[in-house]
């Protein structure tokens, strides 16, 4: 039987920053192989966002099918830590290293889970990237490629990011918002102050067209999400000068969205005033994930009522903070998000409470039960 707290010091101490390959996956597929999963494990993509390696273990026959999905790569440690973020320490009743809830002590937790359910041969596959945190672009929608071709099908899936907010179990995300940058360059015709007739400035345009942008509301929010919100977060001439109308004028937005909205139709709307005010300016979005929701309903309540069991807790259903791999999961089967405090991922110093590790571990035993029952 493994053990989560010294399964999760191994995953620490196998440096992982993304994108991730090698030593961390020996570590998981040591551990699974002895509870009866079948582990596949691949490397793709080149620099600078590959290699990635990526791990897809299953076991079992019995339906429904039940996934867990995460990542064992890790942000950059930074400078400042009072330790070696790669050694993994336990002080006070925390365990620190890098990863420590971003996320390797929830791989751990659902290995654990996952030991103690042998034998209730459910079908059960765990879907672990290498690139998370990184671009993703050989990350899950690889494995997801993967799974199409063995078919692999899950019924219900967990993702073990780090949701949890002040106590474990009090959030679960059941959806994310979207997001989209979006890049405006507006062009004019470079010149002396003094000779505003020989030259034509493109800053005035870029202002009224950033202007009625900014004035835009685009929702006020659902049941399940908040409205969504674009933020002006850069402008810029690259004009050091103080006699020179500039030749460009050029800004940046970023807009979270919910699921009353989409990243194209965002990145069409936002050219369609650029160009009303400033006809032939370049606008170019990047969308970096479409708003999503799994409606509250079988995954979620079994998922609740196994943290309510266990941590006496009734967790919150969020579709707060930034994106994660679940906008490529939900695509497959109803998705829901729970794992540990979120309050030191990707910091200084980030760490675990011991006893948080095994009640995750617990709760997802809990879970697996249930699905079971
Ligand atoms: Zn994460």
């Amino acid at each position: 039987m493994p053990d989560v707290i010294e399964l999760t010091k191994a995953l620490i101490a196998a440096e992982s920053v993304t994108p991730a390959r090698g030593a961390v996956f020996d570590v998981l597929e040591a551990a699974l192989v002895p509870l009866g999963f079948a582990v596949e494990r691949f490397v793709e993509g080149e620099a600078p966002d590959g290699p990635v390696e990526n791990l897809l273990a299953t076991r079992g026959d019995t339906g429904p099918h039940f996934a867990f999905a995460g990542h064992l790569d890790v942000v950059p440690a930074g400078p400042g830590w009072t330790g070696d973020a790669f050694v993994p320490e336990v002080r006070g009743g925390l365990l620190y290293g890098r990863g420590a809830v971003d996320m390797k002590g929830a791989i751990a937790a659902f290995v654990v889970a996952a030991a103690a359910r042998v034998s209730a041969n459910r079908k059960l596959s765990l879907i672990i990237t290498g690139d998370e945190e990184g671009p993703a672009t050989f990350g899950t929608p690889r494995l997801i490629e993967r799974m199409a071709e063995r078919g692999v099908k899950p019924d219900l899936c967990l993702v073990g990011e780090p949701t949890s907010a002040q106590r474990l179990g009090d959030t679960i995300k059941i959806g994310r918002r979207g997001s989209t940058v979006i890049w405006i360059d507006v062009p004019g015709r470079q010149g002396h102050v003094a000779y505003p007739h020989l030259s034509d400035n493109p800053i005035p345009r870029l202002i009224t067209a950033l202007a009625e942008i900014d004035a835009i509301t685009l929702d006020s929010g659902n049941d399940w999400f908040q409205a969504s919100n674009i933020e002006i977060t850069d402008i810029h001439t690259g004009n050091p000068a103080t006699n020179v109308i500039p030749g460009n004028a050029r800004a940046r937005l970023s807009i979270r969205f919910n699921d009353m909205q989409n990243g194209p139709a965002l990145i069409a709307r936002i050219d369609e005033i650029v160009q009303r005010h400033a006809p032939g300016a370049q606008v170019k979005g990047t969308v970096y994930g479409e708003a999503f929701l799994t409606q509250p309903g079988e995954l979620s309540t079994l998922v609740a009522g196994a943290i309510e069991a266990k941590l006496g807790v009734t967790p919150e259903l969020s579709t707060s903070g930034g994106t994660s791999d679940a906008r490529y999961l939900v695509k497959l089967c109803p998705v829901v998000e729970f794992g540990l405090l979120n309050a030191t991922m990707h910091k200084l110093d980030e760490a675990v409470a011991i006893a948080d590790l095994v009640a995750l571990a617990d709760v997802y035993e809990e879970i697996l039960r249930r699905v079971d029952a």
